[in-house]
C-alpha cells in the first residue's frame, strides 16, 4: 500500500477503495461499486451493507498498521496496553479522588449555589476583547495554584518526545528539591506524537534554581527546554455557541450529563464516587425541584425529531425528555457539568476529556460559558456544532463495546478465536465433528467449539486473548490519534439511522479532519495531472467546488489529506519510526522552532471558528 495504489482503475476510472490508505467516503464507494460487476443495479441497502463491511475492514487495518507501528512506544503502552494501563488509572483515580474532596467541601460551602454557565452580556464583550488581544500569545493552560503575586510553581515543557518515557522523564525530575508531579499532555498526532509537559513543585520552591538546574537536561541526546508556566499565559473563557442557550438544547444536554456524571463515576470501580446524588441532594438543600425524565413519552416525540442519532436512541428506549422548569433543569445541568469538569477533567462543550488538570485547562479555558441568546430568543446559525458534538460526547458516555466496537474497526475475541480453534476440529462429514485434543465426537460445528472452549481451555492462548485487549483498548480511542479520511463520519451520517447502530459515533472523527483541511492549502493552480483518478474524494467530472461532505468556511478546496501532505504523513507515521524522532525531535526539525498552538487548539479539534 501507499500512495500509489497497486490496483488497476475500473471502467470508471475509479479506483478500487481498498487500495487507499484511509476510508473514502460512502458516495465515493457506492459510485465504484457502480462500476463493478458489468454494472449490476444494487438495491440501497445492499450498499450499505458492503459499504459497512468495506468500512470496517479499511479501518481495521489502518489501526492494525498504526498498531504494529507504535505498540513498542511508552505513551502508546501506558495508555492501552493492558497492564499498564491498570496503573495509569489507578494513578488518574487517586488523583479523581482528590478532585471529589475539593469539589465536595466547595459544594457544601455554598461557592456553587449561584453558579451559572450562561455568559452574561459583559463577559461575551470581554471575551471578544481578549480573543482580539491574545490572538498571538501562547495559552499554556489555567492555575490555581499560585500565590498572591500570580508566582506559580510549575514548568512548562514545550515537548517531550515519544523516544523518552514518562518514567525516564520523571526520575531526573525527582532530582530536584520540591517536585511534587509531572503532568503530560495527550500525544499530539499534528506533532509525530510528541507531548507537552508540564512540571509542579512545591509552594517557596525556588524557580530559579530549578531552572537553572535542568537548563542543560538531556535524555538520550534530546534536549529538554523548559519555561515557567505563568497564570498569563491561560485562555480564561470559551464560549459555546447560543443555541446551547435555547430551552430544547438545555433538556437534551441534561439528559446527556446525567448519563455522563453516572458513566464515568461508575467507571472508576470505586464506591466513593456519587456526584449525581451529590448534586440532586444540594439542589433539595436549597429548596429547589429537581427535573423529571420522563422516558415513557419517548415514543411521541421521535417524529418531531430530525436529528438521525438522538432519533436512534429514543427507538431504544434510551432517551426521553427532561420534563419541569427551565431554570431547574439549566440549574441542575451547569452543577453536574462543573463536576465532570472538576472532577473528570471533562468538560461537556468541548466534548473533550483530559487526564490531569493542566492538560484539560490548555485544551479548554477556566470557564466554559455558553452565550445567551439573543433579544428575540432564537439562536444565531451554528453549523454542524451540535452535531458534531453530540457525536464527539457520545462516544466518552458510551465507550465502545462489543458488536459496536468490532464495527468501528475492533476485534471480536469470539471472532479471533474461532480461528484458532480451526486447528482443533476436524470434519468428517456433515454432522460429525471430531475434537482433535481429545478424540470425543460431537454432531455439530456449534458444539464441539464450545466443547473446546470448555475442556480445554488451553486452545485458545491467552497471549492472543491479551493482544486483542490491547488492541482493543487503542481503537476505542483511535480517531484521537489516527487519520482516518472523512469515510469514517460523512459517509455514515448518510447511512445513520437505516443500519441499526450506525447512528453512534458516526460523525467523531469530523472535528480532526476538518483540523487539516486549511483554506488555501492546495491552491487550483496546484492540481496534478491525475489527481482526478488517485483521489478519492474527486470523483470523474467533479470540480473541487462540488466536493461531497465540504466543510462550510472552508474556502472550498477540500482535497484528501494525504495529497495535502504529499505523503509526509504516510511515511512518518507508519515507516520513518522513532528513528527519525530520537535525533533531533520533533522530526527532525529544531524543537525549539515549534511555535506557538493557539492557532492548532482554538477552536477545539479544528471546528470551523464561528466565534464560539
Ligand atoms: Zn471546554
Ligand atoms: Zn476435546
Amino acid at each position: 500500500m501507499g500512495l500509489q495504489p497497486a490496483t488497476t482503475t475500473a471502467p470508471g476510472g475509479m479506483l478500487d477503495p481498498r487500495s487507499y490508505d484511509q476510508v473514502v467516503p460512502f458516495k465515493y464507494f457506492a459510485e465504484w461499486l457502480k462500476t463493478q460487476d458489468g454494472g449490476r443495479r444494487l438495491e440501497q441497502d445492499e450498499i450499505r451493507e458492503r459499504y459497512e463491511d468495506y468500512r470496517r475492514e479499511a479501518l481495521q487495518r489502518l489501526y492494525t498498521q498504526f498498531y504494529a507501528a507504535h505498540k513498542d512506544d511508552d505513551w502508546f503502552q501506558e495508555r492501552f496496553d493492558p497492564e499498564r494501563r491498570k496503573e495509569y488509572m489507578q494513578v488518574l483515580r487517586t488523583r479523581k479522588v482528590g478532585n471529589l474532596e475539593d469539589f465536595m467541601s466547595s459544594l457544601a460551602s455554598g461557592r456553587y449555589d449561584k453558579l451559572t454557565m450562561t455568559a452574561t452580556t459583559e463577559q461575551v464583550m470581554q471575551h471578544e476583547v481578549n480573543r482580539r488581544d491574545q490572538s498571538n500569545i501562547n495559552r499554556l493552560g489555567a492555575d490555581d495554584d499560585e500565590d498572591d503575586d500570580g508566582e506559580t510553581y510549575c514548568l512548562f515543557v514545550r515537548t517531550v518526545p515519544p523516544s523518552v518515557s514518562r518514567a525516564t522523564l520523571e526520575e531526573e525530575l525527582k532530582k530536584q528539591a520540591g517536585f511534587k508531579y509531572l503532568a503530560l499532555s495527550e500525544p499530539r498526532q499534528d506533532k509525530q506524537y510528541h507531548r507537552f509537559g508540564w512540571v509542579r513543585f512545591d509552594k517557596g520552591t525556588d524557580m530559579d534554581k530549578v531552572l537553572e538546574n535542568l537548563s542543560n537536561l538531556k535524555i538520550d541526546e534530546f534536549q529538554f527546554h523548559f519555561s515557567r508556566h505563568t497564570n498569563n499565559s491561560s485562555a480564561a473563557m470559551r464560549l459555546a455557541p447560543d443555541v446551547a442557550s435555547t430551552e430544547e438544547r438545555l433538556r437534551h444536554d441534561l439528559k446527556l450529563v446525567r448519563e455522563a456524571v453516572k458513566s464515568l463515576d461508575a467507571r472508576t470501580d470505586t464506591e466513593v464516587f456519587h456526584g449525581f446524588d451529590s448534586v440532586q441532594a444540594k439542589i433539595k438543600e436549597l429548596g429547589g425541584t429537581i427535573a423529571e425524565d420522563a422516558d415513557a413519552d419517548a415514543d411521541a416525540d421521535v417524529a418531531m425529531d430530525d436529528e438521525e442519532g438522538s432519533a436512534a436512541r429514543n427507538e431504544d428506549g434510551e432517551s426521553g425528555e427532561i420534563k419541569g422548569d427551565i431554570d431547574a433543569v439549566r440549574r441542575e445541568l451547569d452543577l453536574l457539568i462543573e463536576y465532570l469538569r472538576r472532577v473528570h477533567y471533562y468538560c461537556y462543550y468541548c466534548g473533550h476529556t483530559a487526564d490531569n488538570s493542566e492538560d484539560f485547562y490548555r485544551r479548554c479555558a477556566k470557564q466554559h460559558l455558553r452565550r445567551p441568546l439573543g433579544a428575540n430568543g432564537r439562536a444565531a446559525p451554528s453549523g454542524n456544532w451540535t452535531r458534531n458534538l453530540d457525536n464527539r460526547n457520545d462516544v466518552i458516555i458510551h465507550p465502545l463495546e462489543a458488536e459496536r466496537l468490532y464495527k468501528e474497526g475492533g476485534k471480536s475475541v469470539e471472532r479471533e478465536t474461532d480461528k484458532e480453534l480451526d486447528k482443533h476440529i476436524n470434519c468428517l462429514d456433515e454432522g460429525r465433528f471430531r475434537c482433535l485434543l481429545c478424540t470425543k465426537l460431537f454432531k455439530g460445528d456449534a458444539f464441539v467449539r464450545k466443547h473446546i472452549r470448555n475442556k480445554h481451555p488451553e486452545a485458545v492462548p491467552e497471549e492472543l486473548v491479551r493482544d486483542i485487549a490491547f488492541f482493543n483498548n487503542f481503537v476505542r480511542e483511535a480517531p484521537h490519534f489516527v487519520q482516518l479520511g472523512t469515510g469514517g463520519n460523512l459517509a455514515m451520517g448518510a447511512v445513520a439511522g437505516v443500519v441499526s447502530g450506525g447512528g453512534r459515533g458516526g460523525d467523531r472523527n469530523a472535528g480532526f479532519m476538518s483540523g487539516m483541511m486549511m483554506p488555501g492549502m492546495m491552491m487550483p493552480g496546484m492540481m496534478m495531472p491525475g489527481m482526478m483518478a488517485t483521489n478519492p474524494y474527486m470523483m470523474p467530472g467533479m470540480m473541487p467546488g462540488m466536493m461531497p461532505g465540504m466543510m462550510p468556511g472552508m474556502g472550498g478546496h477540500f482535497m484528501n489529506p494525504m495529497m495535502q501532505m504529499g505523503g509526509q504523513m504516510y511515511s512518518q507515521q507508519f515507516r520513518g519510526g522513532r528513528g527519525s524522532q530520537r535525533n533531533g525531535g520533533n522530526g527532525g526539525r529544531d524543537p525549539r522552532a515549534v511555535r506557538s498552538y493557539v492557532d492548532l487548539d482554538a477552536p477545539a479539534e479544528g471546528e470551523p471558528d464561528f466565534g464560539f
